[in-house]
């Protein structure tokens, strides 16, 4: 099923992100983690890929053992920096043939060790909306999603200007937009409203992650160096005593902000797991849920 024809449901639906882990004691954790999840029934699930290509076999090893073992729909992450056009056909080939039909189209951030150095040319397609022109000019049949920062992308020269180039992707043929990580949900409605003054009429899903320790957060403000982080988070962290009550502060944030997304109704909410399941089932049980599938 294409994820445009699960949000077509009209109700909001609730997906997972994983990453491939890099060695054997990861893949056990993620499998646990996949077995205590199982049971809220995401709308899909969907898994990062390295730009570079370093770990793209990781990538399509477990998106292709989610689909051969889960009934979730699973989209695949895939960057297009330094990727050539053939390199990009052989791994949409693949995910064809192996009954991949979602893609998430990103263009990735260069690897550090091509910033510094050295001849690998930058890649086929200099911009996502150049990946999701080829997806849908090649694989008409597969579901496209892209990314959107409520916030701005660190490298967009003004906020204005990002919202033609995010009509461009979906222009080309994107479905849904997936968001960046954010704290304050009136900065997801902002852009949702800036994005509908655009043009741009596609259902945008909403990308939630818990504060689920101090490093974390740390982690957190490196991987989105635009994210806001609200005082009342703030406070709310360093009130807390032990490592399990940042942990507790942080999954109530997430969790009031996803009360107050399904409230409004939003379309779609997408977890950042970080592979650990402790926050997500948390989340389900303090809002009463038995399962997360396409929820009114
Ligand atoms: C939901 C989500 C999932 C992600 N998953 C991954 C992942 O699995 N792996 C990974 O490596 N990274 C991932 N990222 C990070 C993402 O790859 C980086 O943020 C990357 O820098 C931008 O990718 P993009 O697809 O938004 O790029 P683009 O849409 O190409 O935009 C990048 C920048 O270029 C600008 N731009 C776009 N088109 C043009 C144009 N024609 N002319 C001039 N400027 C233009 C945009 O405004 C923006 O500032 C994810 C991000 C999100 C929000």
């Amino acid at each position: 099923m294409l994820i445009k024809e699960i949000l077509s449901e009209g109700k909001t639906a609730v997906s997972y992100e994983f990453f491939p882990p890099k060695n054997p004691p990861g893949w056990e954790r993620l499998y646990q983690t996949i077995t205590k999840l199982n049971h809220l029934n995401p709308a899909y699930i969907s898994v990062t890929y390295g730009a570079g290509g370093a770990t793209r076999e990781h990538t399509h090893k477990l998106v292709t053992q989610l689909v051969r073992e889960t009934d979730a729909e699973i989209v695949a992450h895939l960057t297009c920096v330094g990727h050539s056009r053939d390199e990009m056909k052989s791994i949409l080939d693949r995910y064809a043939e192996s009954g991949v039909h979602n893609i998430l189209a990103l263009k990735g951030d260069t690897p550090s060790d091509r910033i510094v150095g050295r001849s690998k040319p930058p890649g086929a397609f200099p911009h996502a909306s150049d990946l999701v022109s080829f997806i849908k000019d090649n694989y008409p049949g597969m579901g496209i999603g892209v990314s959107g920062f409520p916030e701005g992308h660190p490298s967009s020269v003004n906020r204005l200007e990002e919202l033609v180039y995010l009509k461009e992707k979906v222009d080309a043929g994107a479905d849904y937009i997936v968001t960046q990580l954010f704290f304050d949900n009136r900065d997801y409605y902002d852009f949702v409203d800036r994005c509908i003054i655009a043009g741009i009429n596609v259902p945008v899903i909403a990308g939630i992650m818990p504060v689920t320790g101090l490093s974390n957060m740390n982690h957190m403000a490196k991987l989105a160096p635009r994210t806001r982080f609200p005082s009342g988070l703030i406070r709310a962290v360093n009130r807390a005593e032990t490592d399990e009550g940042v942990e507790m502060a942080g999954t109530h944030w997430a969790t009031e902000q996803m009360r107050d997304l399904l409230d409004r109704g939003a379309p779609g909410i997408h977890l950042y797991t970080l592979n650990n399941s402790a926050s997500t089932i948390r989340m389900g049980e303090s809002l009463g849920l038995v399962g997360f599938h396409n929820l009114r």
